[in-house]
């Protein structure tokens, strides 16, 4: 049974289901920009988390959503002279081609903020019965008060929160007057650029309500695993929850909050808004799929993790290695004793894939055939042969 490590409850905890698929949400791109290793090691994590629970019997249901309208699509569409649709629609479809090469194991529903409107319209309604939701001239907003547990997840302060909140893109836009400078935006009154009707005005969704629409919209009010880049632990998973505990009182609304640690490049976090990038397929110039995968997956998920072109190169060489020891035989089913097994187990305990590979890649010269095609199946499910 896979075991995960929890953010809210800051423990290891089993992932069961009986019974039944277990539901996934991870929260996807906003596709003004070319793929990046970030965004790559964050997918991978969970399309291995999808693959290790479908090889040991678990049937897995994921959702993954595409932000297909926001502020940084809206500022790149228009320093670029092209139109914010077509950008989404580009960036997208590249996107997605250099996650195919890298394998993935493409969630069962890609959704997108367009396309959910009504399913957000009935979520502000629910907060609405619940009395968490309030006009401002610029938006209607989400109060933390109405949340007791609000910061639970993320276990900052009201004041560490505040400063993070003064840094965000979007933070020019909120109303001045809001009753908690850590109320949210579920729906934002603008006048410039692409706005849809709402049953309070014309404007765009806000960011947080989109996940927690499309969750109840497409897998329901409670999830087994929700996951995402550590950098959305606060804000985003902390409005997440707030909304949708609000708004179905169940609890919780995720059993799991699964994180991946940053990717950074000269010690500085990557991202678009800093422009410290290495794209995916620059590195696929240079290396390929297979070894990709082990170098972004070698490194315990959890953990920061440090670009660097030597080990790159090394990887290629390891998967090379591997894939001449394994061979190119069939799968066997992983027994219950012996090296495969303990390598499973590895994955299976908080996706230890250090630990796993290191037990296939000293045990695939020495087994038997039989053995071989047992160590086959567990390198596949990593992918990285
Ligand atoms: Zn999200």
């Amino acid at each position: 049974m896979l075991r995960l490590y929890d953010t809210r409850r800051r423990a290891i905890h089993p992932v069961r289901a009986p019974g039944r698929a277990v539901t996934m949400y991870v929260c996807g791109v906003t596709p003004y920009d070319t793929t990046h290793l970030g965004h790559a090691r964050t997918f991978l994590t969970f399309d291995l988390l999808a693959r290790i629970l479908e090889a040991t019997g678990h049937p897995v249901r994921y959702v993954q959503n595409v932000t297909d309208i926001d502020e940084s699509i809206l500022q790149r569409a228009a320093r670029d002279n092209v139109g914010w649709r077509e950008l989404g629609k580009r960036e997208e479809r590249a996107y997605l081609a250099d996650m195919k090469r890298l394998r993935w194991r493409r969630p069962d529903v890609i959704c997108h903020a367009t396309q959910e409107l009504p399913a957000m319209f009935t979520l502000v309604r629910a907060l609405e019965r619940r009395g968490a939701a309030y006009t401002l001239p610029r938006g209607v907003y989400f109060p933390v008060a109405a949340q007791p547990r609000y910061g639970e997840l993320s276990g900052l302060s009201a004041a560490a929160m505040k400063r993070i909140l003064v840094g965000q893109d979007d933070a020019k836009l909120e109303d001045p007057g809001r009753r908690d400078p850590r109320d949210f935006a579920l729906w934002r009154f603008v006048d410039d650029g692409p706005t849809w009707p709402s049953p309070w005005g014309r404007g765009r969704p806000g960011w947080h309500l989109e996940c927690s629409s499309m969750i109840r919209h497409h897998l329901g009010d409670q999830i087994d695993i929700h996951g995402g880049g550590a950098d959305l632990i606060y804000p985003h998973h902390e409005n997440e929850i707030a909304q949708s505990e609000t708004a179905s009182r169940k609890r919780p609304f995720s059993r799991t909050w699964a994180h991946v640690g940053a990717m950074r490049l000269g010690g500085k976090k990557m991202s678009k808004s800093d422009g410290n990038m290495v794209f995916v397929r620059d590195a696929l110039n240079v290396t390929d799929p297979r070894a990709l995968r082990l170098y972004l997956l070698d490194r315990h998920y959890r953990k920061p993790f440090d670009h660097d072109e030597a080990s790159l190169d090394r990887a290629r060489l390891r998967a090379a290695a591997l894939g001449d020891a394994l061979g190119r035989g069939r799968s066997g089913a992983v027994g219950r004793a012996g090296p495969a097994r303990e390598a499973l187990s590895a994955l299976e305990d908080d996706l230890n894939v250090v630990r796993a590979l290191k037990i296939v890649e000293w045990a695939a010269p020495r087994a038997e055939a039989a053995e071989r095609a047992e160590l086959r199946t567990v390198a596949r499910i990593v992918g990285v042969i």
